[in-house]
């Protein structure tokens, strides 16, 4: 059997009940079979990115071990995407639930479908910041994810952190 390798998941919401939507995802992450939760991150009330004309987003970040391969890490996210009702498929635009893969041990990929590290994760706050968080030291790109959160030009996005729902 395959080594089970780390990946660092995105998860973001801003239709519904964003709060328990996001929850969900993360429960169902930890529930799939071949797949361990290590980290969760605080939530994070952000403003929208690359398309303003929105709702604010809630996002946090996740880390796992997994035996999966990237692509059916990504077909479990995409799974999980469909259940929890995401319906638009407009790229930046107002979703119920988007889970993107950060970064997957060891892994480059850049196919059509999956393209690992994300391209835009180092830019990014609103990713940036809960991944700090649990994983600080995690290099990508030849810079450490704390380094890189320091670096983004957009941390006022970041509104602030929400404190844990009892
Ligand atoms: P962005 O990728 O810039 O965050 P988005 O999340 O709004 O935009 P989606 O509409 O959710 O984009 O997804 C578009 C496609 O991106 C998916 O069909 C998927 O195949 C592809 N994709 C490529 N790389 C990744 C990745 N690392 N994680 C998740 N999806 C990815
Ligand atoms: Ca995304
Ligand atoms: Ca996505």
């Amino acid at each position: 059997m395959r080594e089970p390798r780390a990946a660092y998941l995105s998860l973001g919401a801003n239709l519904g009940n964003r709060e328990e939507t996001l929850r969900e995802a993360v429960r169902r992450i930890g529930a799939a079979e071949s797949v361990e939760l290590t980290a969760v991150s605080s939530v994070y009330e952000t403003e929208p990115w690359g398309k303003l004309d929105q709702p604010r987003f809630l996002n946090l970040a996740v880390a796992v071990e997994t035996t999966l391969s990237p692509e059916a890490l990504l077909a479990l996210a995409q799974k999980i995407e469909k259940e929890l009702g995401r319906v638009r498929h407009e790229r930046w635009g107002a979703r119920t639930i988007d889970i993107d893969i950060l970064c997957f041990e060891g892994v480059e990929r850049n196919t059509p479908d999956l393209t690992l590290p994300h391209p835009y994760m180092t830019e990014r706050a609103f990713v940036l910041v809960p991944l700090a968080e649990i994983a600080p030291a995690l290099t990508v790109k030849g810079k450490t994810v704390e380094a890189w959160r320091q670096a983004t030009e957009d941390q006022g996005i970041v509104l602030y952190k929400k404190e844990e729902a009892e």
